[in-house]
């Protein structure tokens, strides 16, 4: 923390995803800026709508919801947010951000948590710059990530008011379509997903068809 930060700043993370499912990669890289960053809280935002994942059938929201409420059990330090998942249409960044900053003191500090594919992609979402107003930017590096790109984004962003900040997080090269791959095939996602995401999984059918 900032040595001239007055006391009473909250500092909280936001993780936003698809989290279709949620998997042990998600949950190291929210711990990995909880710690480095002296946050607070993170709160995992899973996604309603998401807007960006046109190309196939994610699996519904209260699905996704109740794995990501089951994987951070246990963790003092993490919540869920149902925003995106009670809010009807397209589940915008920008929204979220903006409801947030609107119900917390407005002296909370707002970082938001994406992997760094995310962030290259970012001006495309919706408004962007407004997103930059109200949080700064996380960006935790995954195994094979384009470091020369992403310092051109950081750049570029930086010139236009957005704070970019970069974590290197331990590598695991977990994906959920992996996850999704192997549950399809019938194979083990012991250790790729917490224990009682699995059983959610295996008891409810998801991603068997
Ligand atoms: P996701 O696939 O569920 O992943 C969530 C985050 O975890 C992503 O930033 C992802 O980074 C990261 N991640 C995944 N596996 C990881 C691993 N093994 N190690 C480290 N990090 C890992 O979610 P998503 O679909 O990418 O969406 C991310 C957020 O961006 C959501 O809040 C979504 O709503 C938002 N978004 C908003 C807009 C918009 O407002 N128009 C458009 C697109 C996305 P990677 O990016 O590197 O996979």
């Amino acid at each position: 923390m900032a040595a001239e930060e007055p006391a009473q700043v909250s500092r909280i993370g936001v993780m936003g995803g698809t989290f279709d499912p949620i998997h042990l990669g998600h949950l190291i890289a929210a711990e990995s800026v909880r710690d480095g960053f002296h946050l607070h809280r993170v709160l995992f935002v899973p996604a309603g709508t998401p807007p960006h994942k046109t190309e196939r059938r994610v699996a519904p929201a209260e699905h996704r919801l109740a794995m990501v409420r089951l994987a951070v059990a246990g963790n003092p330090g993490f919540e869920v947010s149902t925003i995106e998942t009670d809010r009807p249409g397209a589940s915008y960044t920008v929204d979220t951000v903006r409801s947030l900053r609107r119900e917390m003191p407005p002296q909370t500090k707002l970082y938001f948590i994406t992997g760094a594919d995310a962030v290259l992609e970012i001006l495309t979402w919706k408004d962007p710059f407004e997103i930059f107003r109200h949080c700064d930017l996380v960006a935790v590096t995954r195994p094979g990530y384009d470091a020369a790109a992403l310092d051109r984004m950081v750049g570029t962003l930086a010139g236009s008011g957005g704070a970019v900040h970069r974590l290197v997080i331990p590598e695991v090269s977990i994906s959920s379509s992996e996850v999704r791959e192997r549950v399809r095939e019938g194979r083990s996602i012991r250790y790729l997903v917490p224990d009682a995401v699995g059983e959610y999984i295996w008891r409810t059918g998801l991603y068997q068809d």
